[in-house]
């Protein structure tokens, strides 16, 4: 059986490269030139850890390659799985113009009884539209919806040893599940982790574990400017509230507000599948709210310090959204760095992977700088918006000795417990009482 994976982004690389891995022969295809040329020349278009030695190791056994003629890998297909970007649209709602393309390229093109696998995040619904435009299809297309769980960062494990897989197919579709359950068997061997529901239901769990996450950052963050007024410390209040069994530890760090590619849209398009259908979902439309004011927490600490920030110099560690990703889309640093810009500041940025996508969205606005510490030199302020691991233990003295003034903003808390005020610096964390 010949798999195709349609969108060979962060998704679909991984996921095309990782069933390679466990033996399947897989074609990544992509309407994207570009990025196809440098996989075909070894290249990796992102960076993810672990993924190079994937590819390159399933390219060189012949299990895996590349094409930017996705009608041709469909053809040679019986599972083309779909993980084409579904960004949001100005209203919130998912845009599903690539999904839609990739179905009707699907129909026009199929050879045989297939599966066509909707791993993008979309909206509830979405596998019955889908499910239209191929109906007149020459052959069945089983239409099959696997939401994707991986994190950025984690990506080639999580989709290696995943928690669960969710399926959504009709109860009595023996031939898509024969397909699905095949395909995920060796990832699954130490116990079943196919969680198999109706296609709807597979749709929003999606959605609903992405906005439970992000809603807890929210609620976190919430809480976080609660300890500030009141003198309370988020990180105690942390530790007290994740030690209970039933709430546990993960999702509850305050920070800068949540980003990347999936929280603030898949948020966003929950609301709007709720306002598509009369209902007001009060709980996410208030997640995305407290996110979009927390995106704001550093610029207003600045604001507040220094009051005029014109010829302000601002050293920004970390850009991509979160670290072990190249991922800028929807970081907290670029509104940060925005907003910096609009009052007259000058930006200088630092981030071990994510320089050159934040150079194609700032050009020359923005200084970019190979080492962390030249950021500092001569900077009216330091801002950490992304915990990278090399920003966790810095020379304080050598910052304090090259800063023009040394004010220490900490978007990760990373460095609360360092006892910076006490050596001098002007530090605030997000929520915590240090010293
Ligand atoms: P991405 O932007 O990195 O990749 C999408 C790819 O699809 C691009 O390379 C683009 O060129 C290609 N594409 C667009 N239209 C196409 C078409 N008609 N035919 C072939 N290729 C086409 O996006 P991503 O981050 O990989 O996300 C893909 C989907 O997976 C989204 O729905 C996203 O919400 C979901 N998802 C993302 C993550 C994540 O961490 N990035 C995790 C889980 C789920």
């Amino acid at each position: 059986m010949k798999l195709c994976m349609v969108g060979t982004g962060y998704v679909g690389l991984v996921s095309g490269a990782c069933f390679a891995e466990t033996g399947q022969s897989v074609v990544c295809a992509d309407i994207d030139p570009k990025k196809i040329q440098v996989l075909n020349e070894g290249g990796i278009p992102i960076f993810e850890p672990g993924l190079d030695a994937i590819v390159a190791r399933n390219v060189e056994q012949g299990r895996l390659s590349f094409t930017s003629d996705v009608p041709a890998a469909i053809r040679e297909a019986t599972a083309v799985f779909c993980a084409v970007g579904t960004p949001p649209r100005a209203d919130g709602g998912a845009d599903l113009s690539a999904v839609d393309a990739v179905a009707k390229t699907v129909a026009e093109n199929c050879q045989r009884e297939m599966v066509l696998v909707l791993k993008s995040t979309v909206p509830v619904g979405t596998n019955a539209r889908v499910r239209r435009i191929v109906k007149d299809a020459p052959f069945p297309i089983h239409v099959v919806s696997n939401p994707e769980f991986l994190k950025e960062g984690d990506a080639v494990g999580d989709f290696l040893r995943p928690d669960r897989i969710v399926v959504g197919c009709d109860a009595d579709d023996a031939f898509a599940k024969q397909i699905m359950s095949r395909l995920y068997h060796p990832v699954s061997l130490d116990k079943d982790r196919i969680v198999w529901m109706d296609p709807a239901s597979a749709e929003l769990t999606k959605y609903v574990s992405n906005t439970m996450l992000a809603m807890r950052i929210s609620f976190m963050n919430e809480i976080a400017l609660l300890c500030e007024r009141v003198g309370a410390d988020i990180h105690a209040v942390r530790f007290g509230v994740g030690s209970d069994d039933r709430i546990g530890p993960k999702f509850l760090y305050a920070g800068p507000g949540y980003g990347g590619s999936c929280f603030p849209k898949d948020v966003k398009a929950l609301v709007h599948t709720g306002r598509d259908h009369g209902l007001e979902l009060e709980l996410a439309a208030t997640t995305d709210r407290v996110n979009d004011r927390q995106k704001g927490v550093l610029f207003r600490k600045l604001k507040s310090h220094f009051t005029d920030l014109r010829g302000k110099r601002i050293a920004v560690w970390g850009v991509s959204f979160k670290p072990k990703t190249d991922d800028i889309r929807e970081a907290p640093a670029l509104t940060l760095i925005d907003a910096l810009l609009a009052d007259g500041a000058e930006v200088v940025a630092h981030d071990p992977e994510a320089e050159e996508n934040a150079k194609k969205l700032y050009g020359d606005r923005i200084r970019f700088v190979e080492k962390a510490y030249e950021a500092a030199e001569g900077a009216d302020a330091l801002c950490l918006l992304t915990e990278w691991r090399q920003y966790q233990n810095p020379d304080f003295e050598r910052l304090k000795s090259i800063m023009r003034q040394p004010v220490l903003l900490d978007g990760r808390n990373i460095w609360s417990s360092y006892g910076l005020r006490a050596q001098g610096f002007t530090y605030d964390g997000i929520g915590v009482q240090s010293t």
